[in-house]
């Protein structure tokens, strides 16, 4: 009777492209599948329904896109697949044409594919549900469970900005955020599954508060009262536009319980020139000014940087100008992304374009220098005493966690620590850039 019913359950499999924001909006659709009495699966365990989370930032996305249909269909030859994200609401046309799509959803439908694909029957055309984005108004909650030590907690959608080269805006649609009391409720709910440690996640989070179109709310508020939430041990904020890292913001962290000493601020490009070409709301000035801030109040704090090489325009001498800029400031690692056309976006049609070969080098270039800042961050915080939270994963006897700021710590392996909060001193840096640790010296209780 039991396999019976086992067989007549519906298999879900998930495969996600793409950012944070991305994964805990699978993983929250997931749930809503299981809720549902949905099985979830491995994505080669023959499943019945495959829902693909796709992403427009990601490179080759449509290569990519195709690919794991392929791969779907050679696993599961009847199962149905759907694909949701940011590059099914950009080109719900295109992806419908792919051999073996069954349906398209677009940032207003994903959320209710369940009901909008009814019991997943196939069809004999791929259904496509892509509303114009400007019909992306709701904000809906997602939040990652992956693992028992971090979750990533989304509290902001969307982006009113238009930066030259993003398709972000045309994909997620307008700012639109939760509330801070639905958030705070979230964050105790996940307090008491076990999680410690809660990434804050947004695409532009700093813009945190607008309802409807109003803004009614502020993140430097929603940082304070989380800050209060007693069951989670440590709030980390993903990614943070400099120009909406306020003074206020910064010195609430420095004194924070919870808000741990780590910020990532998309720089882009250290030239002031290049800076204004894409658009963006601020110049290296005001960068240098926040890490100079964060420094000051924090001096152990972690700073990493997205920066892009390649944006049409960058001669040599401006990307010099970036990479002295970076070598200077006081940050410890830096994302590098190589500038890459995307259709219906400024940059796309903009001049001065930078060759294929020059944008791998400077990438390259940059790669090393993040590298640089990296030992030396890590060299900063030898001797001294933090925080380790340990996760999960083993590999070759050993295990591995984060401090406060962000340092990766490795130790021998001990079931015990698996998402602990454990004070330890840095000791050396290993050959694989791990940190190893020791018991410190004077614990004042
Ligand atoms: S701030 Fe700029 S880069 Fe970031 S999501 Fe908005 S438009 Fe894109």
């Amino acid at each position: 009777m039991a396999e019976y019913k086992e067989s007549n359950v519906k298999k879900v499999a998930f495969y996600t492209l793409g950012c944070k924001l991305n994964y805990s909006e699978t993983s929250t659709i997931s749930r809503m599948f299981e809720e549902k009495g949905y099985r979830k699966v491995d994505f080669i365990d023959t499943p019945d329904i495959y829902i693909i989370n796709t992403c427009s930032v990601t490179e080759n996305a449509d290569k990519k896109c195709k690919k794991i249909v392929k791969e779907a269909k050679k696993i599961s030859p009847d199962s149905y697949v759907a694909i949701i994200g940011c590059y099914a609401q950009l080109k719900p046309q295109e992806i419908s044409e792919i051999a073996g799509v069954d349906a398209v959803l677009g940032a207003a439908e994903k959320f209710r594919l369940i009901e909008l694909l009814d019991g997943f029957v196939k069809p004999a055309q791929p259904q496509v549900l892509a509303s114009e984005i400007q019909e992306a108004k709701r904000f809906n909650h997602a939040y990652s469970l992956h693992d028992r030590t971090r979750t990533f907690l989304k509290v902001q959608d969307g982006c009113n900005y238009g930066c030259a080269f993003c398709t972000i805006p045309l994909a997620r649609g307008k700012s639109r955020s939760d509330s801070i009391e639905e958030i705070l409720r979230g964050a105790q709910s996940i307090g008491e599954t076990g999680v410690k440690e809660v990434v804050l996640t947004g695409v532009n989070i700093g813009d945190f508060g607008i309802q409807d179109g109003k803004r009614v709310e502020r993140f430097a508020d929603l940082v304070e009262a989380l800050d209060q939430v007693e069951g989670i041990e440590r709030f980390r904020i993903s990614s943070i536009e400099p120009n909406l890292l306020t003074n206020e913001i910064i010195d609430y962290v420095a004194r924070s319980k919870r808000f741990v000493p780590h910020f990532h601020i998309p720089l882009q490009s250290g030239s002031n020139t290049i800076l204004r070409r894409m658009g963006r709301r601020y110049l290296r000035e005001l960068y240098a000014d926040r890490v100079a801030r964060i420094k000051r109040q924090m001096p152990d704090c972690c700073i990493g940087v997205d920066v892009i090489v390649g944006f049409p325009g960058e001669t040599e001498e401006l990307f010099l100008e970036t990479y002295q800029f970076l070598n200077e400031l006081d940050i410890s690692y830096l994302h590098v992304f190589t500038y890459s056309e995307r259709a219906n976006t400024r940059a796309a049609e903009m001049e001065e374009v930078v060759p294929l070969a020059v944008r791998h080098e400077r990438s390259k270039a940059l790669r090393g220098l993040s590298e640089k800042k990296r030992r030396y961050f890590y060299e900063q915080q030898l001797n001294k005493t933090f925080t380790v939270l340990f996760e999960e994963e083993v590999q070759e006897g050993r295990m591995f966690g984060f401090t406060e700021n962000y340092v990766r710590v490795s130790a021998k392996y001990d079931p015990v620590l698996v998402n602990e909060l454990k004070v330890l001193t840095l000791d050396s840096i290993e050959a694989d850039g791990t940190v190893s640790v020791r018991e410190p010296e004077h614990i004042i209780l």
